[in-house]
């Protein structure tokens, strides 16, 4: 049996109660598809300045570097927001993806049929909508430079950024995009803007030349104006998109939106090596937290992530995202999803059905 070593980081709000569960639903998958899972807890964010200062202690990096990924819930809240930019809760998060090397994230929006009516936008529109987003994360214009804000002799000012992509870096999330688009339905949409853009021109010309090596994987390109039109008038058209830095922040907010729910959203950063980091897309939501009320889906489909970008699992991540389905198609809704008709439950409440869907006891 193989075994893997996760880093379990709960974090602040409703992280510990999301993560609770989710665990419990990595348990059973590890029982059920033949993998042991050896879990090490420890505190992020909030949590960790209150302990010991810091957001993300050495010890606790240590550990993510020597573990095969990270599990998170999320950090953050009003306790800590008067801290100086550099002690915030937030920082353990660019700290672990910088020293992970974690330069993709992979940001899944799909539809539930269960759930199609939550979306803003119809439900003809909605139905059936499944699309992996790729953004860029480590470079682009959040990095580039130079970058700031300087005072001209005459008193103005002029502020700077700069978008700057090198052929490795552009290279190295194609093909990740790739080998995702490879997994599914086989279609990669590159997103930029090379009309205008000379670095989105060398981005067309890297992922076009990535491409050849992978013949099965069918590439288009399409400029950014466009997609983001496009995701709202026929979003079912998408299967992965791939895109750089900021593109990928903007569109996978807008696809995201598409599923109508917040709490339903799982994502995973990952890189060359075999590091990975797992969590929802959304905060530690400070309003709700430690009243049993939080959706703990988002936080149990990155688990299914993880079983199916890190270790292969694939059968059991299917496993997962089939009990939550089931769950859902039984009318089990937490407040942030809940509809009249069907039944509301609470965080451990909608833990339990996944739980018992995933065992065969649903
Ligand atoms: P948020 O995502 O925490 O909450 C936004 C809204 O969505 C709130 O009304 C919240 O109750 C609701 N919500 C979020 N997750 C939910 C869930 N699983 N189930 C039900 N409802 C849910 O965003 P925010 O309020 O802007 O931020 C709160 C804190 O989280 C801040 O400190 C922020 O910095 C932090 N944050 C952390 C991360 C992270 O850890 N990756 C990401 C975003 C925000």
């Amino acid at each position: 049996m193989k075994s893997y070593r996760i880093l379990v980081l709960p974090g602040d709000g409703i992280g510990p109660e999301i993560v609770r569960e989710a665990v419990r639903v990595l348990t059973v998958a590890g029982q059920r598809y033949g993998a042991a899972f050896t879990l090490t807890e420890a505190p992020v964010g909030g949590a960790s300045i209150d302990r010991a200062g810091v957001p993300l202690t050495e010890e606790v990096l240590k550990t993510a570097l020597d573990s095969d990924c990270v599990l998170m819930g999320a950090v953050g809240g009003p306790k800590w927001e008067g801290l100086d930019y550099s002690v915030r809760p937030e920082r353990a998060l660019l700290r672990l993806r910088k020293e992970l090397g974690l330069f993709a994230n992979l940001r899944p929006a799909k539809v539930y049929s269960a759930l199609a009516n939550t979306s803003t936008l119809k439900r003809e529109v909605v139905e059936g909508v499944d699309i992996m987003v790729v953004r860029e994360l480590t470079g682009g214009l959040y990095f580039g430079t130079p970058r700031g804000v300087e005072t001209l002799p005459d008193g103005r000012e002029r502020g700077v950024n700069t978008l700057v992509y090198t052929t490795p870096e552009i290279e190295r999330i194609a093909r990740v995009a790739l080998g995702i688009a490879r997994k599914r339905r086989k279609k990669l949409t590159s997103v930029d803007k090379a009309n205008v853009l000379e670095a989105a021109e060398l981005w067309r010309k890297v992922v076009t030349k990535a491409s050849k090596d992978y013949p099965d994987v069918t590439l288009s390109h399409m400029y950014v104006d466009n997609c983001a039109m496009q995701l709202v008038r026929d979003p079912r058209q998408f299967d992965c998109i791939v895109t750089e830095n900021t593109f990928g922040d903007i569109l996978s907010d807008e696809a995201a939106m598409l599923t109508g729910s917040i709490g339903m959203l799982p994502s995973a950063s990952i890189g060359d090596s075999h590091h990975a980091l797992y969590e929802p897309i959304h905060g530690s939501a400070p309003d709700i937290a430690g009243k049993n009320i939080a959706n703990p889906v988002a936080t149990i489909l990155s688990v299914g992530m993880m079983l199916r970008y890190s270790f292969d699992m694939d059968g059991a991540a299917d496993g997962i995202e089939r009990a939550v389905c089931r769950a859902l198609d039984k009318g089990l809704r937490t407040a942030d999803i809940y509809q009249g008709g069907t039944k509301k439950v609470g965080c451990k409440e909608m833990g339990d059905a996944i739980v018992g869907e995933l065992s065969g006891k649903g």
